[in-house]
């Protein structure tokens, strides 16, 4: 059992370094293990926008002009913050998320640990020199954007906005996160601390609120240069086309439906844990990263299902601050749309061979549930379902794997379980996919790029590569023959 912390029951803007009362009205954010209101929240509208962007641009000159050294010390002190906070903000993230609570703990130090990994990188950003002939000097210098916005999904609200905020801070940029309106608590929490160790007023706003209110205005806003969402395709697309109106540098990371493909020759038990991790007991299923889809020969279909069953079945549910292995959903809508999803798989595969009931409880609680035989072309193979539903689909041989793999409208990641190296890294080879795990699920760490290929996204977030979605390269030519 969690300890209990307090939890405050209002929660504003913060802006300049200090939350802001409600102007525009407030929202209930829910814990979805009870579907009881947490604390009313600030519901922004433009006006609330405005402000934080006039205040972000007043911070943006001193954090500019602050030696690189000393930004990232600061945001150092955000990690150590944040890390010295890590049981208060993984309970508070449990009670808006529904996550377990070892979860939540987990993404508050993956929080922690992207400010801790950008800190040491804010003075060794450079550019090059390049040589031409012996009447130019020619060097490149990387700028920082301006005043980037950050929408945060729901679905990992500490983790998504460390991820964004932390590489946008140290390459000089200022920031405002919006979190999403269905968990965001732990955004103004952090933001709260960061100010408390030394992040000048105004270098990190929050602006609370719902996506069309709150989150378009600040994606339309003309001051805003740089704009990195998560969330769904479709609103992705959206902001993209509000970003090409004022030419803004956007990122976006969407969906997945990702192929986990298992062939005969995997350790099957490992490959087993690592199916239920990837789709059951990591956040219910609601991670764009899931196992969606395994792929699985047709030699080992049968133990696969059995085994399957035999972990599924050993897996607690309950709410987050229980630390069962599968929580509520994060919301009544997800919900309803995983709820409705498998309602569709019942009517174009058969009966599911694991779960799909509804646990009699209050709360947005669902089975852990397992479709076989699945029709690759079937809605169910074929669109994101967000929650701990998983699609099994068998192949013959390694060319029909890789072609179910592939026969995807997203390209987010995949994985391969095998003992030959060979296959495994032909398959890393050929699938359209922007991470490839090998024999192990979530094999990657904030060190390593991230992004889709295909409708799962556009730019790349963590490791290094991250720095090239909040910089701009200037190029300067100097003659300087005599
Ligand atoms: P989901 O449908 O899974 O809730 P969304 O993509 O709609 O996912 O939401 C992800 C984030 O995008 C949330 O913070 C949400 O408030 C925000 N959002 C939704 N619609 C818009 C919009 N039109 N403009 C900007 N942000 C939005």
């Amino acid at each position: 059992m969690a300890d209990q912390f307090e939890v405050s029951d209002t929660y504003g803007h913060f802006i300049d370094g200090e939350m802001q009362p409600a102007d525009g009205g407030t929202f209930e954010t829910i814990d979805p293990a009870t579907e009881v209101p947490i604390a009313e929240v600030a519901a922004g509208n433009a006006n609330d926008v405005d402000d934080a962007v006039a205040d972000s641009i007043a911070a943006l000159d001193e954090w500019q002009k602050m030696p690189p050294a000393e930004r990232g010390r600061i945001v150092s002190a955000i990690a150590e913050a944040i890390q010295a906070d890590e049981d208060r903000l993984a309970y508070i993230e449990t009670l808006d998320s529904g996550k377990p609570l070892s979860q939540a703990l987990t993404d508050v130090r993956r929080c922690a640990r992207y400010f801790e990994y950008y800190a040491g990188v804010a003075d060794k950003i450079h550019g090059d020199s390049i040589p031409r002939t012996r009447e130019y000097v020619d060097y490149t210098v990387r700028e920082p954007l301006g005043v980037t916005a950050h929408i945060v999904p729901w679905n990992f609200p500490i983790g998504i906005l460390g991820r964004g905020i932390a590489p946008a801070l140290v390459t000089g940029n200022v920031a405002i996160a919006k979190p999403a309106e269905q968990t965001p608590l732990t955004a103004v929490e952090v933001a709260k601390l960061a100010v408390d160790v030394g992040l000048p007023p105004g270098v990190l706003n929050v602006i609370t609120g719902f996506g069309p209110d709150a989150g378009e205005p600040l994606v339309t806003h003309p001051d805003v240069e740089g704009i990195t969402f998560t969330g769904s395709v479709e609103t992705g697309r959206q902001i993209a086309k509000q970003a090409s109106e004022k030419l803004a540098h956007v990122h976006l990371e969407l969906g997945g439906k990702n192929a986990n493909v298992i062939f005969p020759d995997a350790d099957l038990d490992d490959a087993i844990e690592n199916t239920v991790r990837s789709i059951f007991s990591r956040n219910t299923g609601q991670v764009c990263t899931s196992g969606s889809r395994a792929i699985v020969h047709q030699s080992i279909h049968d133990e696969f299902i059995e085994q399957l069953a035999r972990h599924t079945d050993e897996l607690t549910i309950g709410p987050g601050v229980e630390n069962p292995d599968v929580g509520p959903l994060a919301s009544a809508a997800q919900f309803e749309k995983v709820t409705k999803y498998i309602d569709i798989g019942r009517a174009e595969a058969s009966d599911p061979v694991i779960g799909g009931s509804i646990p009699d409880r209050k709360g947005y609680f669902v089975e852990p549930t397992v479709f076989t035989d699945v029709n690759p072309e079937a809605r169910i193979a074929r669109e994101e379902i967000f929650g701990p539903v998983l699609v099994v689909i068998t192949f013959s041989d390694e060319r029909e794997a890789l072609a179910i793999a592939n026969e995807s409208d997203y390209g987010l990641v995949a994985g391969v379980f095998t003992s030959d190296i060979g296959k495994a890294h032909r398959f890393a080879r050929d699938v359209d996919a922007g991470q490839v795990y090998i024999n192990e699920w979530f094999a990657s760490g904030i060190e390593t790029p991230f992004g889709g290929y295909k409708q799962s996204g556009l730019g790349r977030a963590k490791g290094l590569e991250a720095l090239r979605e909040y910089t701009q390269v200037k190029t300067i030519c100097a003659r300087i023959d005599d």
